[in-house]
């Protein structure tokens, strides 16, 4: 199974991710992780990605399209993904259906967490993370807004909208049975 999850920033959507991935048996596969990973491990990739990371603005596609091919090509990827975090426009998602054309492969669903924007600002504000400034919230929320909502029309005819609000497993659960499972 192939699938996409798509959700505002704070919406719980890696927790969620990384579960749904460990119950359908594929792997789990998020940009801002892979990056994440790359900053850390103070790669070249890494230090590219930081300068944008850390302004909340997206990586140039270019680089972040090459590394989710790669990322594909990869043994376990086989089966099927979780994708997370990818595509966030209509121009990746444009890009991620040629890889998957050449591939033979298809987006089965596209699973949508749904939260509103003030439960979503105090989930950020507790999160923590290197890169959760008030600039940089700020940003990825207008960039959500702006580029990643405009992916709902796009894959409209597998959407799959959940309520995002409610405990780690109640959410999980919605997914599961969202995805037919
Ligand atoms: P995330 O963990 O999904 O919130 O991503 C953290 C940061 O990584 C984003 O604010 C971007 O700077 C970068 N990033 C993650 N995914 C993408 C993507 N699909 N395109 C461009 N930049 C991305």
């Amino acid at each position: 199974m192939r699938i996409l999850i798509v959700g505002p920033q704070g919406a719980g959507k890696g927790t969620q991710a990384s579960r749904l991935a460990e119950n359908l048996g594929i792997p789990h596969i998020s940009t801002g992780d892979i990056f994440r990973a790359n900053v850390g491990a103070g790669t070249e990739l890494g230090v590219l990605a930081k300068k944008y990371m850390d302004a909340g603005e997206l990586v140039p596609d270019e680089v972040t399209v090459a590394m989710v091919a790669a990322r594909f090509d990869e043994p376990d990827a086989a089966k099927g993904f979780l994708l997370d975090g990818f595509p966030r426009t209509v121009g990746q998602a444009n890009k991620l259906g040629e890889i998957l054309v050449e591939r033979n492969e298809d987006i089965d669903k596209v699973l949508l967490l749904e939260v509103p924007d003030d439960v979503l600002l105090g989930r950020m504000l507790a999160r923590g993370r290197a890169d959760d400034t008030a600039d940089a919230i700020t940003r990825r929320l207008e960039l959500y807004h702006q580029e990643t909502k405009p992916l709902l029309d796009y894959y409209a005819d597998r959407l799959v909208a959940i309520d995002g609000v409610g405990g780690i497993d109640e959410v999980q659960q919605r997914a599961l049975k969202a995805l037919g499972h």
